[in-house]
C-alpha cells in the first residue's frame, strides 16, 4: 500500500481538530516533518548504542511543532498511518547515510499503536529497510507499554517476526501505562525503557531506588537491556550506576537534534 492510498482513505471527522487535520493532511503531502535524534548512552563506556528519532511538523504558520502537539490527532483521524511511514522511511534512509560515513549506530523509531493494528506493519518495516539499505541489526522498534496491553497475541506475533529478521523491539515509557511487572515476561522485547517519572525522583530515598530496582530486576531476568529515560543531573546518572544501570538518555547527555548538526565522532567518545 502506497502512502497516496492510505491518505485517500482516512475519513476525517468534522470537530474542533478539523483545521489541524486538515494542516496534517497537507504537511503529509509535502512531507513537512522531520527527524531530531537523541542519543542512548552507555554511560560506562561512553558510547552511543542508538539514535533515537523524535518527529517533529516544520508548519509555515506555527513553526515546529512537537509531537505531543499532532501526534493524538494524527492517531484519532488515522493520518499516523502516512505520517509513521514517512517516520519510518526517512529515519531509515537517514541512518542509512551516517552507517554510510563509518558510524554504525542503529536508529530507534516511535510506532503508534494504531500503526500496529494496521496488518501491513512489518511488511512495511521491511520494505523501508529494503529500500534504504539499512541493515535489520541497525533498527530498533519503540512500542509503548500501553500498545502491548492491546490485542497481545497479535502484537507479539508482530514483534516476533520483526524480531525473528534481527530489528530489536523496545518497550517504551515503562511504568506508565496499566500493566504489571509479571506481565512484561510473556511479552518478547530486547529492551525496557523505564519512563523518566522514576527517574526524576532519583537518588531520592531507599523507596525510590527499590522501585527502580524492582523494574530492572524483572526485566533483565527476562534477558532485556534496561534504559533510563529523561536523565537530566550527574546524581541521577550516578544513582542509575549503582543500581547497575548503564544505558540512559536524557538532556543530561544530548538533546534531540537533526542529524545534518551532530558531531558523530563525538558520539562515540564519552560524554560522561
Ligand atoms: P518518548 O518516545 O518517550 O520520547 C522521549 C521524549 O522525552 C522526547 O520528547 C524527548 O525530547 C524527551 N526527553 C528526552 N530527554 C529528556 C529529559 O532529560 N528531560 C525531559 N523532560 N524530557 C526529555 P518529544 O520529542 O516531545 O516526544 C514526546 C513523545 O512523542 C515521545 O515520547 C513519543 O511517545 C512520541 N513521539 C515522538 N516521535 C514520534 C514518532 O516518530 N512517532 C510516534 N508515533 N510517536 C512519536
Ligand atoms: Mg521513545
Ligand atoms: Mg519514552
Amino acid at each position: 500500500m502506497t502512502i497516496w492510498s492510505m491518505f485517500a482513505r482516512v475519513d476525517i471527522p468534522l470537530g474542533r481538530s478539523y483545521v489541524l487535520q486538515s494542516d496534517l493532511r497537507k504537511a503529509i503531502a509535502r512531507r513537512r516533518f522531520e527527524l531530531h535524534y537523541q542519543p542512548i548512552i552507555d554511560a560506562a563506556r561512553g558510547e552511543t548504542v542508538a539514535l533515537e528519532a523524535l518527529v517533529r511538523w516544520r508548519d509555515p504558520n506555527r513553526g515546529l511543532m512537537s509531537p505531543d502537539t499532532f501526534i493524538g490527532v494524527a492517531e484519532e483521524s488515522g493520518l499516523i498511518d502516512a505520517i509513521g511511514l514517512l517516520i519510518l522511511e526517512d529515519a531509515c534512509r537517514e541512518a542509512r547515510c551516517w552507517h554510510d560515513r563509518g558510524y554504525e549506530i542503529p536508529v530507534s523509531i516511535n510506532v503508534s499503536v494504531r500503526q500496529l493494528d494496521r496488518g501491513s506493519f512489518v511488511d512495511h518495516v521491511f520494505r523501508a529497510l529494503a529500500l534504504s539499505g539499512l541493515p535489520p541489526t541497525s533498527l530498533w522498534i519503540e512500542i509503548t507499554e500501553t500498545c502491548i496491553m492491546r490485542d497481545v497475541d497479535a502484537i507479539t506475533a508482530m514483534v516476533s517476526t520483526l524480531r525473528s529478521r534481527g530489528v530489536r523491539v523496545v518497550i517504551d515509557d515503562f511504568g506508565t501505562g496499566y500493566s504489571t511487572l509479571g506481565r512484561i515476561k510473556a511479552f518478547p522485547a530486547d529492551v525496557l525503557k523505564i519512563d523518566r517519572c522514576f527517574v526524576k525522583d532519583l537518588p531520592g530515598g531507599t523507596v525510590d531506588k527499590a522501585v527502580v530496582a524492582a523494574i530492572m530486576t524483572v526485566a533483565s531476568s527476562c534477558n532485556m537491556e534496561i534504559v533510563a529515560e529523561g536523565v537530566e543531573h550527574p546524581a541521577q546518572v550516578t544513582a542509575l550506576q549503582e543500581l547497575g544501570c548503564d544505558l540512559m538518555q536524557g538532556f543530561f547527555f544530548a538533546r534531540p537534534a537533526r542529524a545534518s548538526t551532530i558531531n558523530f565522532e563525538s558520539l562515540s567518545k564519552s560524554l560522561v
